[in-house]
């Protein structure tokens, strides 16, 4: 029998159907037509989305006529190009999917991208390896270049050249009321200025333009250590990291090697511990760079460490790239790293039954650390340490990991520094600690011009700050 509500539902669906179906190119999918389950999943697949009807944009004129549509019948606009950001279900909202919008042209004499907001890293490292050119990816070349740049962009080579959206040069906007506008550091400055850290808050960016450098060739990998060596390889790494070049980008990851055919099989399943590193130095220096922390580590299981192209650096330093799952992650900041929270993060991270693929100990700092004057509000900028860790769920039981991924949690929450970088916080009751609390209000304030009615709803939501501020 169907109920009052659901009624409710399939009339506002239909009704949403019906107002987007006249000006709308690409397919409008309602829940039990074709495409709708396909279109509807995230990547974190904890998020079971039941949008009222999802609408796949096939030009920047649908992504207009599907805000128009949404403000005009009230009803929840989601937004989504990969789906590796949507952390909450999109019940009962129009989903607007970016992914066919995926154009990607790479202007070598400039050195710069323009993509479109359905382009993945992994197109634009593809297309810009060929020139000997790197952007600002990041870990996964499946993750959207968009959604990734709006919410501050770490990379790969980040301590060597900042932010991914400190790199951006100019974005188009589909506005809160479906107006599509330009934006760069002279036109609509406060705009181009929230888009560089604040997230999908203020508009639909349909292009978007950021530089390229110079990087022919990476030194860059994993390489694996017996994990007996942790606890030593992270207490000589938070002291390496004190003098650490900005050419170079790395971290020590505690991990069970996952059964991929580029590890070794006799590795696969194994707990070790990782040291990660990407920069733009040859191999001799990049090696020598590190010789503190390969002396300490010892004979190595895997030596992943070579001389790249930023495509394959990008592959190889992350490892295969990990399929849709459900998952926990955590993210803490921390301003130094004593001895204690060392003995948690190995403890915790080397339990054999911890339910974590890996537990990561970041340094950022670098070029992040050093914003140019109009930088965006990207990302606590000063601190330079970060414990990162993905649980995926591998049982319907979700309490064994839930349980202790809440008391790991807990137990590096009262070390860190509270705040948060946007794109790896999961949780959206903690967006606020992303940012400054100047930058936060600043971004309330723009909020508040560019989207006064709240149009944009994204999972790390910031409201428009109320009329009389
Ligand atoms: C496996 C994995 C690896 C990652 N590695 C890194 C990393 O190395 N560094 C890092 O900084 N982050 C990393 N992230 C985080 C990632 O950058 C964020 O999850 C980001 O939001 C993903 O963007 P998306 O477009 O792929 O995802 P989506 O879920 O499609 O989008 C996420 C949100 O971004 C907004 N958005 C997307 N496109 C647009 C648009 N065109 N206009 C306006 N808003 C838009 C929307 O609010 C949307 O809800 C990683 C995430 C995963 C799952």
């Amino acid at each position: 029998m169907i109920t009052g509500p659901d009624v409710a539902v399939t009339a506002r669906a239909a009704e949403a159907a019906a107002g987007l179906r006249p000006d709308f190119a690409g397919p409008v999918l309602l829940p039990g037509e074709p495409g709708y389950d396909e279109a509807r999943t995230g990547w974190n697949r904890t998020i079971d989305s039941t949008p009222a009807v999802i609408a796949v944009a096939r030009s920047r004129s649908d992504v207009q006529v599907a805000v128009r549509v949404a403000r005009r019948l009230r009803l929840p606009l989601a937004v989504q190009s990969t789906g590796h950001g949507t952390l909450v279900p999109a019940d009962g909202a129009l989903l607007l999917k970016l992914s066919g919008l995926d154009e990607v042209r790479i202007d070598v004499a400039a050195r710069t991208a323009t993509v479109g907001p359905g382009a993945t890293w992994h197109q634009v490292n593809r297309a810009t390896a060929e020139h000997g050119l790197a952007s600002l990816a990041g870990r996964c070349g499946t993750v959207g270049v968009v959604g990734y740049t709006l919410g501050g962009g770490a990379a790969w080579l980040s301590r060597t050249f900042g932010y991914a959206a400190d790199s951006v040069l100019a974005a188009e906007v589909v506005t809160a009321t479906g107006e599509l506008v330009g934006t760069d550091a002279e036109t609509n400055p406060d705009l181009f200025w929230a888009l560089r850290g604040g997230g999908g808050n203020f508009g639909i960016v349909t292009s978007l333009t950021f530089r390229l450098y110079d990087a022919p060739s990476v030194f860059s990998g994993l390489s694996f250590f017996p994990a007996d060596r942790g606890r030593a390889l992270l207490a000589a790494y938070r002291d390496w990291t004190r003098t650490e070049p900005e050419a170079l980008n790395t971290a020590v990851l505690l991990l069970r090697v996952p059964p991929a055919p580029v590890f070794p099989t006799a590795l696969h399943g194994r707990p070790v511990v990782a040291l990660r590193a990407t920069g733009l130095v040859d191999e001799p220096t990049g090696r020598a760079t590190l010789r503190p922390l390969l002396d300490v580590a010892g004979e190595p299981l895997l030596d992943g460490f070579a001389l790249r192209d930023f495509a394959a650096a990008s592959t190889a330093t992350n490892g295969p790239d990990a399929p849709p799952m459900p998952h926990r992650q955590l993210v803490q900041l921390y301003d130094r790293i004593d001895d204690d929270l060392l003995d948690l993060v190995v403890g915790e991270g080397l339990r054999p039954d911890a339910p974590y693929a890996f537990v990561e100990l970041r340094h950022w700092g670098g070029a992040m650390a050093r914003p140019g004057p109009d930088a965006g509000p990207a990302g606590h900028r000063q601190t330079p340490y970060s414990v990162l860790a993905v649980a995926p769920y591998l049982a319907p039981d979700r309490a064994a990991v839930d349980v202790p991924v809440d008391r790991f949690d807990d137990a590096l929450a009262a070390r860190a520094t509270g705040g948060s970088f946007l794109n790896l916080l999961t949780d959206p009751a903690r967006t606020a600690t992303a940012f400054t609390p100047d930058n936060h209000r600043r971004l309330r304030r723009i909020k508040r011009r560019w989207d006064p009615a709240d149009v944009f709803r994204p999972s790390h939501h910031i409201p428009p700050a109320p009329a009389d501020t």
